[in-house]
């Protein structure tokens, strides 16, 4: 008996018997641990909500919810995403440097905490948007803060961004209350990065971001309600990085958090977070279907690729560098080999893996990618050469439960109109 890849007890030859592959496959416990590992030892008055971006799935959002998760959502599709999932509308903010008048509307509509506003001519439309409904709009203004706190992953602060409104502008503007009368100014938000492997780093952010806030409140005389101090928690992907010790940035951001909470009682405080809740709960299942050798290098050609996973193909990043990944279906053979591993697409960009340890390889073999449970098919090219999007899979206690059908044929087609340039037909 070869040991095989399990979630929660079922074997990934099972799951590719009864789904077929590429798959994604989200394990709940997964979830419910990072998730509650995360609630348990982080001060009470900070709330967690959860960004949808990082993985969309109505069920990873209704799991979370049902764990404590609020919702973060950035478009129309995920505001309704979330409320379909079970989370009320006061549990849920809506953020995004680009949001149509018809988001806007659904915020007001619906009645969410908090539309967080990314610049100045926004906060006028939710205004005109208000007072046509005769409402006042609960904003909270996204800062785009003067420092900029180094070694995340993609750092945002002091730098010129389409997100959020400068600091020194937002400063000049005194008379906001008096130029937006149906704008209730509740609340404060910013975002610093993301993929931040550094407890150090995510307190210093939370305490400049807390600084900021209060010296937001005291300039506009705020009522400040809301505080959202971002988050950009990240996962170890690559070899030297390690993960987050959530003990240790408890320890150290509690302190923080309780500094604030006793000077403004009535503040709600959030953090956002998305790869680090999904990111380790998620496997992207791939069927090797041809082995070959091309000049020395081994290729294992598989039936997943970029076009479902862009985050581990790691396009834009200057060095290629790898998702941890395996054979699911002989977990115990050693990795004695280097193989690249690549997908259906007619692009040499469509490389999951490059030289990867892995045992011998052959067809039929179930590779794996850890840890991609975020930024998997939401971020991903996924009508490159009209394959779709894949089927996912959420194991929850035992269970397995089809939480997304893999695209047919009919499903990419559907929304194409045939125009015949031979069939002269002028009804239309
Ligand atoms: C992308 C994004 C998030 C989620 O980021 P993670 O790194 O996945 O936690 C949260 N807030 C904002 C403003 C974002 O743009």
């Amino acid at each position: 008996m070869t040991r095989e890849f399990q979630v929660q007890g079922v074997p990934v030859s099972e799951l590719n018997r009864r789904y077929g592959t590429p798959l994604f496959v989200y394990d709940g416990d997964v979830l419910r641990d990072r998730f509650q590992g995360l609630r348990d030892r982080l001060h009470p008055a900070m709330e967690i909500f959860y960004s949808l971006k990082a993985n969309p799935n109505i069920s990873v959002c209704a799991l979370l919810h049902s764990l404590g998760a609020r919702a973060e959502v950035s478009s129309l599709v995920e505001l309704t995403t979330a409320l379909r999932a079970g989370v009320p509308p006061e549990q849920i903010i809506f953020l995004g440097p680009g949001k149509s008048r018809q988001e806007l509307a659904a915020c007001l509509d619906t009645g969410i905490h908090a539309v967080v506003c990314e610049s100045l001519p926004e906060v006028a439309l939710v205004d005109e948007l208000a007072r046509e409904r005769g409402v006042r709009a609960p904003v909270a203004l996204r800062v785009n803060p003067r420092f900029a706190v180094k070694r995340s992953g993609l750092a945002m602060g002091g730098k010129p961004r389409q997100f959020g409104i400068d600091e020194e502008e937002l400063f000049a503007q005194t008379d906001l209350a008096r130029r937006f009368p149906d704008v209730d100014l509740m609340g404060v938000q910013v975002y610093m990065g993301t993929r931040i492997l550094s407890e150090d780093v995510i307190v210093e952010n939370t305490t400049r971001i807390l600084d900021l806030a209060e010296r937001l409140t005291t300039a506009f005389h705020l009522d400040l309600r809301m505080v959202d101090v971002g988050g950009g928690l990240g996962v170890a992907y690559f070899d030297g990085e390690s993960d987050l010790d959530a003990k240790v940035l408890t320890d150290r951001l509690n302190p923080v958090i309780e500094d604030f909470t006793t000077r403004h009682p009535g503040t709600r405080m959030i953090m956002e977070l998305g790869r680090y809740l999904t990111a380790d709960s998620g496997t992207y299942v791939m069927a090797v279907r041809y082995t070959k050798t091309s000049m020395g290098e081994r290729f294992a050609v598989a039936d997943g690729g970029t076009h479902h996973h862009m985050a581990a193909v790691g396009i834009g990043s200057f060095v290629k560098r790898n998702f941890p990944m395996a054979v699911l279906n002989r977990l115990d053979e050693p990795p004695t080999e280097e193989w690249n591993v690549t997908g259906p697409l007619c692009t040499p960009g469509d490389t999951i893996g490059k030289k990867v340890p892995l045992p011998p390889v052959r067809p039929g073999d179930l590779i794996g990618v850890h840890r991609s449970g975020a930024y998997g098919p939401t971020a991903s090219p996924g009508l490159f050469l009209s394959h779709g999007y894949p089927a996912e899979v959420l194991v929850h206690e035992g269970r397995c439960h089809l939480v997304r059908e893999r695209d047919s044929p009919d499903d990419l087609l559907r929304r194409q109109r045939l125009y015949d340039p031979a069939a002269h037909d002028i009804s239309h």
